[in-house]
């Protein structure tokens, strides 16, 4: 039997699926599976301009597909940095030549990323989904100010990477009792919330529509319900890593490497808070890919980030679904349709994918579709496999039989 999740009413892809059944162009031996509309991840890091060793926009979007991603939101710290009409064209051409999926590229709001100066906004704006400096926080208060009066006037989100560089004395872990036992410099949790706090008091006097990118930390969560209660126009999202890891499960390896970091367990708890009383709208990967030799440095010196579009679905499924802390429902509002009314993002007809939940699958980054095999998920055994994804309606992956 087909099962159809998530999908509204008059929305139901039933005709679509039967048809390809039909010409045989869908496994016909998988009689038990289920659909859901395309998930939307709005934090993805595709590497292209730039860093094509790290990923490409063909391999990022063919790991998006096979993790059930229909469309993705592509950060703007690349080479050269999408601040400009020339710059950002560089990136349409590579998304229009190599995308398997519906790929929205923000703009970068300060030009190369350096805080210094406010990129052409308005030119990048009809063509953008957002304004970003991710990878990194806006410093200068006067600067976060006069981006949000702008893309206020330009009916664009600031989509905000809060990092308080004053605070980071070298640290590249949580500044916690893994960090303390280790002997590892700490990123303290105030690197985040203190910038968050900052700039909520710029949208209170700006209004500015203000999205926060890859909570983790107890004191966000607390300042984002706040400022949601006030009414102001703020939402946010966190990564799967951050709802079912804490820093009780680091190791010793560049794997577990991320910005922000895995924090202490009551951030991991009123994460899961916040994700259930709606104070956080999206679960975004922070897709984030490297070499495997910049990952290999261990804690210290790799470099941050981790993948994370192939395994999130069957992650969150198998850890927070199946043991009913959350229902499916509310994970497919978190994984499809917040993050599209947010963005604007539409549901193309035939944007969906079809899974076997019953699958038991162990994750193997040597099976990845991303070139970025750094994941601290390597072996563990999940619930639900992706047996195809189809993007307005072809069919973009397939699993293997
Ligand atoms: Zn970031």
């Amino acid at each position: 039997m087909t099962t159809f999740y998530g999908f509204h009413n008059n929305q139901i892809p039933a005709g679509m699926i039967a048809a390809l059944r039909a010409k045989g162009s869908l496994p016909v031996s998988i009689d038990d599976c289920s659909v859901f509309p395309g998930f939307c991840d709005v934090h993805v890091h595709f590497r292209e301009p730039g860093f094509s060793y790290k990923e490409t926009i063909g391999s990022g979007s063919a790991a998006a597909a096979r993790g059930g991603y229909t469309a993705v939101c592509t950060m703007p710290n690349l080479n050269p940095v999408p601040d400009s009409d020339e710059n950002l064209a560089i990136q349409e051409r590579l998304i229009r030549d190599q995308s398997l999926i519906h790929v929205y590229p923000y703009g970068a709001i300060t030009v190369g990323e350096k805080g210094e100066q406010l990129s052409d906004l308005e030119a990048l704006a009809p063509r953008v989904v957002g304004f970003s400096d991710d990878g990194r926080g806006v410093q200068r208060d006067e600067m976060m100010e006069a981006a949000m009066r702008r893309a206020k006037v330009l009916g664009k989100l600031i989509v905000a990477h809060c990092e308080d560089n004053r605070l980071l004395r070298g640290g590249y872990i949580h500044d916690g009792a893994y960090a303390r036992a280790h002997g590892h410099r700490g990123i303290c949790s105030e690197s985040e919330w203190g910038q968050i706090a900052r700039d909520l008091e710029l949208v209170r006097k700006t209004g500015c529509g203000y999205h926060v990118c890859h909570i983790s930390a107890k004191e966000s969560v607390a300042l984002i319900r706040q400022a949601k209660a006030e009414g102001l126009d703020v939402s946010c999202e966190t990564g799967p890593h951050y709802l079912v890891l804490d820093e009780n499960n680091l190791r010793e390896e560049g794997r577990f490497k991320m910005n922000p970091p895995l924090r202490a367990r009551e951030d991991r708890e009123a994460l899961l808070e916040g994700i259930l009383d709606g104070t956080i709208d999206c679960i975004a990967t922070d897709h984030a890919p490297h070499s495997a030799e910049e990952k290999s440095k261990g804690l210290a010196a790799s470099a941050f980030g981790i993948v994370g579009l192939e395994t999130a679905f069957p992650v969150l499924y198998t850890k927070l679904v199946l043991p009913g802390i959350l229902s499916l429902d509310r994970l497919l509002e978190l994984l499809v349709w917040n993050p599209r009314r947010r963005f604007g993002i539409p549901l193309e007809d035939g944007d969906l994918s079809i899974w076997d939940l019953n699958a038991e699958v162990t994750v193997n980054p040597d099976e990845f579709l991303s070139k970025g095999k750094a994941t601290p998920f390597a072996g563990w055994r999940l619930r639900g496999k992706c047996l195809a994804t189809l993007c307005s309606g072809k069919i973009v992956y397939q699993s293997p039989l």
